[in-house]
């Protein structure tokens, strides 16, 4: 139920719904491609010093396997042997290239359960959403090798007649990749299938939290016949993983660096990549805005609201962080929001049917989002729902929906990263794109309006690299991903994604 208070704060009576604590699923991870080790030059490996880290079910806190913990002298190595493979990997065919990135992806699609259910296992997600992600994933496997045989020059007509102009594409080297734990498969194939689909060889480094996923993928490379050393993949503890970054990001033999992520770990990255010049592709943080105008349709944003700000628990870098409404539809869109929020989220494990809302990863990501309520309740904002961890489980947090939220609050400032909606009241367009566009981030922005004029306004007017036009949910293989400002660098999937793994280079023909 929802009223209204005297400080004109709505206030709901009902939590959001959730099922009995977590319990350990015990057939979550005894999975035929759970794999431990490194995948170096074609072979399973340990550590050198035999090191070890656990990796845990952020649902129950279950330890889920222990895996190899790489170290620089892994990484070093790695990026030897991938080095070493490389010219035997651009001199094969585009088309022998492409059939394996296929046969790769039809075995991904073979394995489809028992990939999705490693990600719920060390991710948390709800199957269903960590499904959707093993077929998003190997998508990319699909698209790239299909786009493996598209990798054209030109022939450029020329101002002299004794001369002909030819530019080449070529693969730029060995790429290190770097990836997060919130899509822990299609981040990766993202960027190795356009890395390997032009020739280029690569060292994963996946997440701390979410390895398993990567070293499933690799499981299923080696089956499909990917060549020893094309594709390596090092797991590293937190501890270690600042080193092991520093040697892929400085280590000579590396010509890319491809990270998702962070934008402060992004810097690092970048900081590191300079002394040797490497090309750097960096996917990093957003601060998406969600503007809806009066001029909408209320119920179609309400959906695309939740559907965009409660994927996987709001952990996504695409994830509408500030809900900003016009003064004429505001209190009809927190009443409709709430409401499809109570419908439509169900809090507790991945591994339940019916649960929309899974952990968050770590106790860091739940303290950010409780430290960014209060924060905003400080200010002035009023908690609607939720607004506090969830009784399901340590990483639980209720979903949230604050109003009366101001741009001085963190919520509207920084990335949450959780399941923490703050609405903002506007008055005019111009209103609404100023405050969009007031910060150093641009990856996606999103908003619903029916006026032809003002969307096409609006579109060219947001500083972001991915807009949203009555749509919430973007992410596609055949649509550039990246953003603007400190979101990032270059751009994902689509026709351009192969780009940055491509060198150009002139040749001039003389003396015809
Ligand atoms: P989050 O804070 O959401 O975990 P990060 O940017 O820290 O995001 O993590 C994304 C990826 O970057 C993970 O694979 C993580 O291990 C890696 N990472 C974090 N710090 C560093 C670092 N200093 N050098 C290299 N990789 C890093």
């Amino acid at each position: 139920m929802l009223g209204r208070l005297r400080n004109g704060c709505w206030m709901l009576t009902a939590a959001a719904g959730s099922r009995a604590g977590p319990r350990a699923h015990s057939s979550s991870a005894a999975s035929g491609l759970l794999r431990s080790q490194a995948y170096i030059g074609g072979r399973w490996v340990e550590a050198g010093d035999g090191a070890r880290f656990p990796v845990q079910d952020p649902t129950s806190g279950r330890q889920l396997a222990e895996v190899a913990d790489c170290g620089p002298r892994e990484a070093r190595e790695a990026v030897r042997v991938a080095y070493g493979s490389w010219p035997s990997w651009r001199a094969a065919t585009s088309k022998e290239r492409s059939n394996l990135l296929r046969k790769w992806h039809d075995l991904m699609i073979k394995n489809k359960d028992e990939l999705a259910r490693l990600i719920t296992a060390e991710n948390g997600k709800p199957l269903q959403e960590a499904f959707s992600e093993i077929l998003y994933a190997a998508s990319f496997l699909e698209w790239f090798s299909e786009e493996a045989r598209r990798v054209y020059g030109d022939v450029v007509p020329t101002s002299s007649p004794n001369r002909r102009i030819l530019i080449l594409k070529q693969p730029i080297g060995v790429a290190s990749v770097i990836t997060p734990w919130n899509f822990p498969s299609a981040m990766l194939t993202r960027k190795v299938g356009a890395a390997l689909a032009v020739g280029c060889t690569v060292v994963v480094k996946p997440a701390e939290d979410t390895p398993l996923s990567a070293l499933a993928l690799a499981e299923l490379a080696d089956q499909a016949g990917v060549p020893a050393g094309v594709f390596n993949v090092i797991p590293s503890s937190k501890s270690n993983t600042p080193a092991v970054g520093e040697v892929l990001c400085t280590d000579p033999l590396v010509a890319i660096i491809s990270f998702t992520g962070s934008t402060a770990t992004g810097k690092i990255l970048l900081r590191h990549a300079c002394d040797t010049v490497k090309k750097a592709s960096m996917e990093l943080g957003g601060n998406a805005p969600f503007i809806v105008f009066d001029s909408a349709d209320l119920d179609l944003a309400v959906a695309g609201a939740v559907n965009s700000k409660f994927r996987n628990s709001g952990q996504t870098c695409v994830c509408a962080n500030r809900f900003l409404v016009q003064e004429g539809i505001y209190d009809a869109f927190v009443e409709k929001m709430v409401k499809a929020m109570h419908r439509d989220l169900l809090v507790g494990s991945g591994f339940d049917e019916q649960t929309t809302q899974g952990p968050l990863i770590n106790e860091r990501a739940v303290q950010k989002v409780e430290s960014q309520v209060s924060d905003a309740v400080s200010r002035g904002a009023c908690i609607v729902t939720g607004g506090k961890r969830h009784s399901f489980g340590a990483m639980f947090f209720e979903p949230t929906l604050l109003s009366n939220v101001t741009t001085d609050m963190l919520c509207t400032q920084e990335e949450t990263f959780g399941p923490l909606a703050p609405v903002l009241k506007f008055r005019t367009e111009e209103e609404a794109v100023t405050i969009a566009n007031s910060t150093n981030v641009g990856l996606a922005g999103y908003f619903y309006s029916r006026d032809y004029a003002q969307i096409w306004r609006v579109a060219e007017q947001l500083e972001v690299g991915i807009v949203g036009v009555n749509e919430g949910l973007l992410s596609t293989p055949e649509a550039p991903f990246g953003g603007i400002k400190q979101s990032g660098l270059g751009r994902e999937g689509s026709k351009y994604g192969v780009d940055d793994y491509l060198e150009i280079k002139y040749v001039c023909f003389g003396g015809l």
